[in-house]
């Protein structure tokens, strides 16, 4: 699948072209284009059967002038560290965009966690976070889930840092399982944003999402929950997948049922009510209304972007289109969400919760979501008429103009602090 692309070039790229577009200068990117700082980290974990084996993490802080660093930690076999501070410099941006208080960051540990115990994992887990405790913090650096990371991993991180530092330190992770200070908001947050976007995107180009077929790639909390709102928007959600392959049927599938069975066996595969069995490659070429890539980075290239033929493309992961690709779907006049804008709904959750836990806890559940919808659709809506009123939108997609937002605050506030 994923061609031999390396995110932080991409990003770097992109940074490139939103400097040049809004006539900034090389300065600019000459500070942008490299994080503040990236720490790598040995993990030793002592396994089950009493050896003991090395895992490798980093934390990668990319920008810290409009607040804190603010990103998920992300547990993958094939995670590196330019990926890791590719997706800090994403974070920066969806940050800015979002208008929330905080710079960039973001974590990686290569490891598959579905091969580790529960011991094995809280101790891999424990092990990183003491390892990075000295540079995040409630003020300093804020992690949160990411790929194959979830609430238990924040319990153990907060747990753990909590021990080090001798306090209660709700705020250093947002994330958290809602007895320890979290919101069930938040883990419904990205894929809720996400399809709050496709739905605002859709009444801009059909004149509303009921009935729209949908195709998602990824079934984790992202895929399934935007999923799952998409449904009950009114949208028609044919295909679905995972690492093991999708599901097709015309009529729509039952989004509920998949998802028991994805628990229960272990993949959408096995969904037998499904009309029929799809590759991972077929779903992104299907003739499809919105397309969610909600799994991992790179599936939309140069080689599968003449056979893609959904009229939207809503980024619930982070990077899946790469720049290739989005030149050929720009001219197609296919309208791409970018990941930094449609996948915002889980920092601005965690936004809240972090807010929540400094006060000592107030805010609602319903509260939470009205604002998280609120801000999405705000968002979105901001970097709609930028793109209508500042940019060709024949040569250029959404992106540009979230980028162009994105980076212009960033860099108004370095002014403003004299770092440029
Ligand atoms: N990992 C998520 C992201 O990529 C959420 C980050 C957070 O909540 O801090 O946006």
């Amino acid at each position: 699948m994923a061609a031999v692309h390396d995110p932080y070039e991409e990003a770097k790229r992109q940074l490139r072209q939103t400097v040049e577009l809004l006539g900034l200068s090389d300065e600019v990117y000459e500070v942008l284009s490299v994080p503040d700082r990236v720490l790598e980290v040995k993990i030793p974990v002592r396994m089950d059967d009493g050896s003991v084996k090395v895992f490798i993490g980093w934390r990668s802080q990319h920008n810290n002038a409009l607040g804190p660093y603010k990103g998920g930690v992300r547990y993958h076999p094939e995670t590196h560290k330019n990926e890791v501070i590719a997706l800090s410099m994403w974070m920066t941006w969806k940050n800015s965009l979002a208008g929330l208080p905080y710079g960039g960051g973001k974590g990686g540990v290569r490891v598959d966690p579905r091969k580790l115990s529960a011991g094995e994992l809280e101790r891999l887990s424990r092990k990183y976070f003491e390892m990075i405790s000295d540079i995040v913090g409630v003020d300093q650096d804020i992690p949160a889930p990411d790929v194959y990371t979830n609430p238990q991993t924040m319990a153990w991180y907060f747990d753990e840092y909590s021990r080090i530092k001798r306090g209660q330190y709700f705020g250093v992770v947002t994330g958290k399982p809602l007895e320890l200070g979290g919101l069930q908001t938040r883990v419904i947050s990205t894929g809720y944003g996400t399809a709050v976007v496709a739905r605002e995107v859709a009444k801009k180009l059909f004149g509303g999402i009921e009935g729209r077929t949908v195709a998602v790639q990824g079934y984790g909390n992202a895929g399934y929950y935007a999923a799952k709102f998409l449904a009950e928007m009114g949208a028609r959600v044919v295909a679905v997948s995972d690492s093991k392959g999708g599901v097709y049927s015309s009529k729509g599938l039952d989004v509920e049922a998949v998802k028991k069975v994805k628990d229960e066996t272990g993949s959408v595969v096995n969904c037998k009510s499904a009309e029929r069995r799809i590759t991972n490659e077929e779903l992104l070429e299907l003739d499809v209304d919105i397309l969610v890539p909600a799994a991992i980075e790179n599936v939309i290239t140069e080689a599968n972007v003449d056979r893609v033929k959904a009229k939207a493309i809503i980024e619930a992961a982070n990077g899946p289109t790469t720049p290739e690709a989005e030149e050929v779907l720009t001219k197609k006049g296919v309208v791409i969400a970018p990941d930094i804008l449609a996948n915002a709904g889980g920092v601005i959750v965690s936004h809240i919760e972090w807010v929540n836990n400094r006060m000592g806890g107030w805010i609602t559940e319903e509260e939470a979501l009205k604002r998280l919808e609120e801000k999405m659709v705000n968002n979105l809506n901001a970097v709609w008429d930028y793109w209508q009123s500042k940019l060709d939108t024949s040569k250029y997609n959404l992106r540009a103009a979230a980028y162009a937002i994105a980076v212009d605050r960033v860099v108004r506030a370095m002014k403003l602090r004299g770092w440029l």
